[in-house]
């Protein structure tokens, strides 16, 4: 069994985290706790009995399931979320005092993800800039994880259909992935869901403006950034304006008390949306446009009708977007006739991931998936030494 040697002693240790249970064609589900069993056991009972069954055959043969998968997907495709970048030194919501916690106080808000709404960013939008300033530097310090450099392994490869990433950090381009970009780099192998940390982006034309220290030097004090291209093609527009307005006041002066126009600005909302914003998709998301293009859909639904393997990645599920795009998969893997025959594996320490999956979905009565109980820095190596002997086999 190579596989087996290819993750090495530790291995053997580890096999409690790997306790499985149903693989292929039933329900993989962990259940350790007594609690976590009895929810589980009313949300499935009309899957009871599969679910029963599959539980039988429980060693650690979800990593072996995976492992054996992978050796032979030529196509795979991953999704990663921030289990993905947890060892790179990047804050989270569940790091104590850290960036997030932070604001939290200091914007005196209830929930933090509130940072992460339009709402939040359109009503007290220098604030919520400042916040992701602040992001920006920690993204300065922060260390791609194995994880990104197994996943750029497996684009070296030639295993890799492509990646989708939900993290912002843009640590895939640290381990040398290339972005991809509907018009500029069509076939780039990461493709950033919700955006990049590192620029910014003009909600009106769409322009991009790479983040550097006095950038983000002056969002953190507060000042706004102006789009370079758009005040040049508004004041084109302002001055052709500005001579019908004046015509009209000209025939309109006896009647009208007007007003003089500011110099800057016509009105308060061409004032804003001139201003650059961080290219970061946020909840509600009223410019999302700007951050994804509809063009992702696509080319997600090509590149899974392509897949042989797919592997979500430290996504804990807990956002509706993650659970919208398994859901997506799966409809598109139906519609190809392929969800019998493309696995699907979650890969996560925490049992919650694929809970909250199953939370998220009315018919679970097709649902196939390997749950590796592991971190990604773990796992996805193993991946690569799998790719790696069938390449020297070869
Ligand atoms: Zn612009």
């Amino acid at each position: 069994m190579e596989e087996q040697g290819a993750y090495g002693l530790r291995k053997r240790r580890r096999a409690q985290r790997y306790v499985s249970h149903s693989i292929f064609n039933t329900y993989a589900i962990n259940c350790h706790n007594t609690r976590q069993t009895n929810k589980l056991i009313v949300l499935l009972r009309p899957y009871l009995t599969k679910w029963h069954s599959g539980r039988e055959s429980s060693e650690d043969n979800s990593l072996d399931t995976l492992l054996a998968a992978a050796q032979n997907a030529q196509n795979i495709v991953v999704f990663s979320g921030s289990g993905l970048s947890a060892s790179s030194g990047m804050s989270t919501f569940s790091t104590k005092g850290g960036l997030y916690e932070k604001a939290q106080k200091l914007h005196k808000l209830t929930d933090g993800k509130q940072l992460f709404t339009y709402q939040f960013f359109d009503r007290r939008r220098s604030e919520a800039t400042a916040f992701f300033a602040d992001i920006w530097k920690e993204a300065q310090h922060a260390k791609p994880a194995p994880g990104h450099t197994a996943i750029a392994s497996l684009a070296s490869h030639g295993k890799l259909r492509r990646h989708y990433t939900l993290n912002i950090d843009g640590l895939s381009s640290a381990v040398g992935m290339d972005t991809w970009h509907h018009e500029t780099n069509p076939d780039g192998t990461t493709v950033e869901m919700h955006g990049n940390i590192h620029h910014l982006v003009c909600a009106e034309c769409f322009t991009t403006k790479p983040v550097d220290r006095s950038i983000a030097e002056q969002l953190g004090q507060m000042q706004p950034i102006p789009c370079p291209v758009c005040p040049l093609e508004n004041k084109k527009k302002k001055e052709e304006e500005q001579e019908q307005e004046d015509q009209r006041r000209e025939q309109e002066e006896d009647r009208d008390n007007h007003q003089e126009p500011m110099n800057n600005d016509n009105n308060s909302s061409s004032s804003t949306n001139n201003m650059m914003r961080f290219k970061v998709m946020l909840y509600e998301d009223a410019e999302s446009d700007c951050i994804t293009p509809d063009e992702v859909l696509d080319l997600l639904e090509e590149d899974v009708q392509a897949a042989d393997l797919i592997l979500w990645v430290g996504i804990s599920f807990e956002q509706s977007a993650s659970t919208a795009y398994f859901r997506r998969v799966r409809h598109t893997l139906a519609e190809a006739g392929k969800l019998d025959s493309v696995p699907q594996a979650v890969i996560n320490p925490s049992e919650d991931a694929l809970w909250n999956i199953l939370t998220s979905m009315s018919n679970l009565s097709t649902l196939r998936v390997i749950e590796v109980l592991a971190p990604s820095d773990e796992v996805l190596p193993a991946l690569i030494n799998i790719g790696s002997k069938e390449q020297t086999k070869e």
